[in-house]
């Protein structure tokens, strides 16, 4: 992709790139109060959502177009570029009537072929030019995001990021999001001059996530961060668990450590970070096998069968010691492995049966 640099004038290099500011606009004032104060800690750009996709019908779902002229008494009063999320044309209509500078599609867009086609045709027909900030879409599916990326370079745009927001889960234990990081790494990957700023606030779902998670970005070498701050984040009318004040957002960001991408051993971080990730995903993935191994045990319970079988067991070895060897693993290696885990799958469904 031939792209151009997202940065407007007078926004510098430096990672990281800091767009911060409420989920929603709420009030003139809330808005306001917010912009200044992050003004007052230097930073450069603005956000808030005009239209909120909201989860369940009945709650703020935003205050609409009413807000665009707030955004614009922003840019005047501060001097900050402003960015508001956009999922229709008419919210690209209005967004550039009201000369909005950064436009974002969210995630439950992005996640939508159709929805991404309408405002690629809303770009051409206001003649919008970026930056346009593409959320991932909210499953796991980088295919989805590439092709919502090609959707809006396609309507000529070339001022584009990629924002990592992270994956829905049924299962929300720690983050709101799962960052599944090697999803953005592979898309860093694929198109390596693409911008990619990460959306901790969203990933996390809370603010004391923030700092750890904005870190690990920029480990991994993100240019950029899109965090949600508030003047009164505990009052805020949307997504207030994750939101910190415009103090605190300093503070956080002053504290990040930014390595130099040049050093040498910048590629020796990134594979650390890989390796981090692969075997949180081991972690996870032995988990499961434990949880399926128990489920077994409970079967043969229930049917009076003996929980050791050799033969499955001789069958298991044999099939993954080849495949193992296929893939270049050494065989007296595999078959450690395995025999370890097999050894607490027993325990495990001995467990099971005495319960
Ligand atoms: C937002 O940025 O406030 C938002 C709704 O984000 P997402 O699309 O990532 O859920
Ligand atoms: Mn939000």
């Amino acid at each position: 992709m031939e792209l151009e640099s997202i940065l407007l004038p007078g926004i510098s290099d430096q990672r990281p790139l800091i767009i911060a500011g409420p989920c929603s606009a709420e009030t003139e004032e809330q808005v306001m109060t917010t912009a200044r104060e992050l003004a007052n800690k230097g930073f450069k750009i603005y956000r808030a959502g005009i239209w909120k996709p909201r989860t369940k019908p009945g709650g703020f779902e935003g205050i609409g177009t009413s807000g665009l002229s707030w955004l614009q008494q922003v840019k005047k009063e501060t001097g900050m570029y402003v960015a508001t999320e956009v999922a229709t044309k008419n919210h690209i209509i209005k967004a550039v009537e009201y000369g909005i500078d950064i436009l974002w599609i969210g995630a439950r867009t992005s996640v939508n072929p159709f929805a991404v086609q309408e405002i690629a045709d809303a770009l051409i027909l206001t003649g919008f030019e970026g930056p346009v900030l593409i959320k991932n879409p909210v499953n796991p599916d980088l295919e989805l995001w590439i092709g919502a990326i090609e959707r809006i370079y396609n309507a000529g745009i070339r001022k584009i990021a990629a924002v990592h927001r992270g994956f829905s889960s049924y299962d929300k234990k720690m983050y709101r999001n799962l960052p599944q990081w090697h999803i953005p790494i592979e898309l860093k990957r694929r198109i390596p001059n693409l911008p990619l700023l990460s959306d901790p606030s969203h990933i996390g779902g809370k603010r004391e996530l923030i700092a750890s998670l904005s870190q690990q970005a920029m480990d991994l070498n993100y240019d950029g961060l899109m965090i949600e701050a508030h003047c009164d984040p505990d009052k805020a009318w949307s997504d207030k668990d994750q939101q910190i004040n415009p103090d605190i957002l300093s503070y956080i960001v002053n504290l990040l450590v930014i390595r130099d991408t040049k050093q040498t051993t910048e590629s020796l971080t990134e594979l650390r970070q890989q390796i981090d990730q692969i075997d949180d995903e081991l972690l996870a993935i032995l988990a499961k096998r434990m949880r399926v191994s128990r489920e077994i045990g409970q079967y043969k319970k229930e049917h009076n069968m003996p929980v050791l079988q050799t033969v499955r067991y001789d069958e298991i070895l044999d099939r993954r010691v080849n495949g193992a060897k296929g893939m270049g693993i050494d065989g007296a290696f595999m078959k450690t492995i395995l025999e370890a885990i097999h050894e607490e799958s027993i325990r495990q469904q001995i467990e099971v049966l005495n319960q």
